[in-house]
């Protein structure tokens, strides 16, 4: 049997007429920069996560971009973030000149460690980034605490965590910013780059809506320097389509997690072999379903021989990625993350995944270890 880690096939065949549909009316109107279908998906898309507010970008890494010029972060501001996640979170910090300063994670939920975020606070951190890795949400409840006595503004980094649900509500709508991306393989996934900002603050809805474009709000007229960050109206079509069914979708994953769950219990893997991961309570829609496992590499290997895709997220922890070095980070300093670079295999996760293969999965990570 063949396994892929991750397969639009059965998706994009269900709702293909819909979505003919709906790049046809694009077709016909032909406003394919900031045409309707925009503003209708920021509005179904506040709704559904519970923003006020919603800006369509031009991808997750330009959501969080540009939530953070609109927070007016600077040269010489520091902005907090885990060095376990993908690189764009830590990316836009610099390129906004600002420091990337990083905290460990807690091994459980891969998250960031809220209980260390005080310790690196100065007068110079003007925000923090929590991301919810994987689709497992960061605890929210203390990390609004410190952010409020400090000063500090909040990014939610939702790229893997649409539609979860946090201890303080859905994942976006806490922080001062929520920041989605549509990239194709992510839970909500458009036919190309894609994203979102959301918040619940007016003014900053005006400054991110503004420097969407430039930086203009009447024609030729430039009050600062934004940048071109508009959402395709072509994919706001399809991506309009496809959120109607997300929750069935996300059902699927949260079932799926729990089939493995099951099956790993089990099983007679030793838990020194395999770790799957411990999630208390509803806080997670498995865009990955990630295990630790020992000699993880040669695991993979033999996976892949009988067919089986997997992946490592993240292979390298961001504090020692070469085009950080500036900064002064050394392997130790970040152990968890470290660890977790070398144990964590991410199985095959999609709504679309059978029983069967999941068992087959399961199976062939046992085969290996007896
Ligand atoms: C995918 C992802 C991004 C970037 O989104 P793009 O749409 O690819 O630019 C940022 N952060 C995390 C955690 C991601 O997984």
């Amino acid at each position: 049997m063949r396994v892929p880690q991750f397969d639009l096939t059965n998706q994009t065949e269900r709702i293909q007429a819909e979505i003919h549909v709906a790049i046809e009316n694009v077709m016909d109107h032909r406003q394919f920069i900031l045409g309707p279908e925009i503003e209708a998906l920021e509005k179904d898309l506040s709704d559904y996560c519970g923003a006020r507010h919603a800006v369509g970008v031009s991808s997750g890494t330009d959501a969080l971009l540009l939530a953070l010029m609109a927070l007016n972060i600077s040269p010489g501001d520091e902005v907090i973030t885990t060095p376990f996640t993908f690189f764009a979170t830590a990316g836009v910090i610099v390129r906004l000149g600002a420091r990337p300063v990083f905290v460990d994670i807690e091994p459980e939920s891969f998250n960031l460690d809220v209980a260390k975020v005080e310790d690196v606070i100065t007068e110079k951190t003007k925000a923090i980034i929590p991301v919810h890795l994987f689709g497992r949400c960061v605890s929210m409840e203390p990390l609004l605490k410190i952010a409020k006595e400090n000063n500090i503004h909040i990014v939610e980094d939702d790229a893997q965590a649409i539609g979860a649900r946090t201890d303080q509500g859905l994942a976006g709508a806490i922080g001062d910013a929520g920041c989605y991306s549509f990239f194709p393989t992510k839970n909500l996934g458009a036919f190309g780059d894609a994203g979102m900002v959301v918040t619940q603050d007016e003014i900053l809805f005006n400054r991110l809506k503004k420097l969407r474009v430039h930086g203009s709000t009447e024609k030729y007229v430039y009050e600062e320097v934004g940048g071109n960050f508009r959402l395709d109206t072509l994919q706001a079509a399809v991506l309009q389509v496809k959120l109607k069914y997300l929750e069935e979708w996300t059902r699927k994953r949260m079932a799926h997690a729990h089939t493995y769950d099951s099956l790993f219990n089990n099983s007679v893997i030793s838990d020194d072999n395999v770790a799957p991961p411990e999630i208390p309570g509803n806080n997670h829609v498995f865009h990955q379903y990630v295990i630790r496992a020992r000699d993880r590499d040669s695991l993979r290997v033999h996976l892949k021989e009988k067919e089986i895709s997997t992946g490592v997220y993240y292979p390298l922890p961001l504090h020692l990625q070469p085009c950080f070095q500036s900064y002064g980070y050394n392997k130790g300093d970040f152990p968890e993350s470290e660890t977790a670079c070398d144990e964590v295999l991410a199985l095959p996760m999609f709504p679309e995944i059978t029983t069967e293969a999941q068992e087959y999965v399961v199976q062939t990570i046992r085969g290996f270890y007896s």
